[in-house]
């Protein structure tokens, strides 16, 4: 107990205390991720190839892989000093409740009104499409808090935000919907009748609901013909992750100040951009030599990239207009079936994260989606935060872990990035609650069905 009056339930950090350079584990990587290819011939995809589709000052950050540090402009401390530095928790009522040894850390990243880390790029990104003098910015939302914070990013910089989403998600969450929309975005339900992909999808499949492939195939052609407008994405690239490094730096700043070593990391893990961000600074003592640690990413058993996909060359997106990009993948045509992982249900993964995972620096797990839940309304009703069904995959992982340690009698220090709310995820919840709520694990047969499709060049052997 005596304890409890060292650590406090809550690690603020002060403003000054805050990182002023996003830190690029890419540069302390000896083999890095393999570069971004043109679909077409193959070739890494130059600058000036990726400036058509992202910001100038975005595509230098995609493609640098020896700077450890980028310094983060002024205006964008300006805006993170709004709602950052986020506290480092100590669970200690978790703790108690699950009668484990070991100590419980999380890295809220819920308070801000788009309710995730997401607002941590967004932010950045709309920084830079300011810079460069642009009208605003398209994109695409699936659960709808991508739209959200990239809404509320280009409303600070007075940009246009043109948000394509998906259309189930367009309909069943209008709150989202409704919040894009006050801070001054547009939503497009997906596929639309803007572009031509998105009539040629309404044609070749009438009535059907879309998929975020579609929406981001769709929000690149909406960014390529229009004068002053370039597309943003909210995860899985480089750049995304060297912006969510900030949790990670802020975590390990925490740690720090009260001489606190993590044993185990855990985070969750969709297109891996809060999972990248939390672990790159311990990443990087672990390629520097200096420290180790175990890193877990969990992902749904639903979405299984990690630990069932391929390492290999694949498309972004099932239009099959964003470059090749090496990571581990389900194969582009991959559709999860329609239940609840929401933010987590996509088909490939960060390449940075893919290549940790390759070099056997971080390990992966896969969860079942009513025991991710059940974990979630454990934490609800002890910690209090009602968290998204994404970020409950972290705490699935981290309560098991405590639990193996009760077993042990270990005090490790376990560390997990909480990376939202779930207030606009209660239709889960209600199925949840109700009993209704279904496991779904892809059979074999389903996932080579879409690896099958990866595309097959020199080079790209899986
Ligand atoms: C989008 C989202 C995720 C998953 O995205 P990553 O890029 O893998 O971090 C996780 N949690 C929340 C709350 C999200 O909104």
């Amino acid at each position: 107990m005596a304890e409890k009056n060292e650590i406090p339930y809550k690690i603020y950090l002060n403003e000054n205390e805050m990182p002023v350079a996003w830190y690029n584990v890419r540069a302390d990587m000896k083999k890095k991720p393999a570069p971004l290819l043109n679909p077409e011939t193959h070739q890494p995809c130059t600058a000036e190839e990726l400036e058509h589709v992202f910001c100038k000052d975005l595509v230098a950050q995609e493609l640098n892989d020896k700077d450890p540090y980028i310094q983060i402009p002024q205006e964008i401390r300006t805006f993170y000093k709004m709602y950052r530095p986020s506290p480092l928790v100590r669970a200690y009522c978790l703790e108690e409740k699950l009668g484990t040894p070991a100590h419980i850390y999380y890295k809220f990243e819920g308070n801000n009104t788009s309710g995730s880390h997401k607002l941590n790029s967004a932010i950045a990104q709309a920084y830079y499409a300011k810079k460069q003098g642009l009208k605003g910015v398209t994109t695409e939302t699936g659960a709808g808090q991508w739209g959200t914070a990239m809404a509320m990013a280009t409303a600070y910089f007075d940009l246009d935000c043109v948000v394509y989403q998906v259309k189930c998600s367009y309909e069943q969450k209008p709150f989202r919907r409704e919040v894009i929309r006050t801070y001054g975005g547009k939503a497009i339900p997906s596929p639309s009748m803007e572009t031509q992909i998105g009539r040629k999808m309404n044609e070749d499949f009438p009535g059907t609901t879309g998929s975020l492939g579609c929406a981001i195939s769709e929000a690149v052609e909406h960014a390529v013909t229009h004068e002053g407008y370039r597309y943003v994405l909210g995860s899985v690239l480089n750049q995304v992750l060297l912006h969510q490094s900030i949790i990670g730096l802020e975590t390990k700043t925490a740690l720090d100040k009260y001489g606190i070593k993590a044993d185990i990391i855990i985070g969750c893990a969709g297109g891996g951009s809060n999972l990248g961000g939390l672990i790159s600074p311990f990443a990087g003592e672990m390629l520097r030599g200096e420290k180790n640690y175990r890193i877990i990413a969990v992902e749904p058993a639903s979405c299984p990239s990690l630990t069932r996909g391929v390492y290999a060359y694949d498309f972004c997106d099932t239009g099959k207009v964003c470059p090749l990009q090496k990571m581990y993948t389900l194969g582009s045509s991959f559709m999860p079936s329609a239940n609840h992982a929401g933010g987590l249900r996509y088909h490939g993964m960060s390449s940075i994260v893919s290549e940790l995972y390759h070099q056997k620096l971080i390990e992966a797990r896969a969860v079942e989606q009513t025991e991710v839940f059940k974990a979630a309304q454990q934490f609800a009703r002890i910690e209090g935060i009602l968290p998204a069904p994404e970020s409950s995959h972290a705490i699935k992982v981290a309560i098991d872990e405590a639990l193996k340690c009760k077993e042990t009698g270990e005090a490790k220090n376990i560390v997990f990035g909480l990376t939202g709310t779930g207030y606009f995820d209660m239709k889960a919840y209600e199925s949840f609650n109700n009993g209704t709520m279904s496991d779904y694990i892809p059979t074999d047969a389903d996932i080579k069905k879409s690896t099958d499709l990866i595309p097959r060049f020199s080079g790209n052997e899986f």
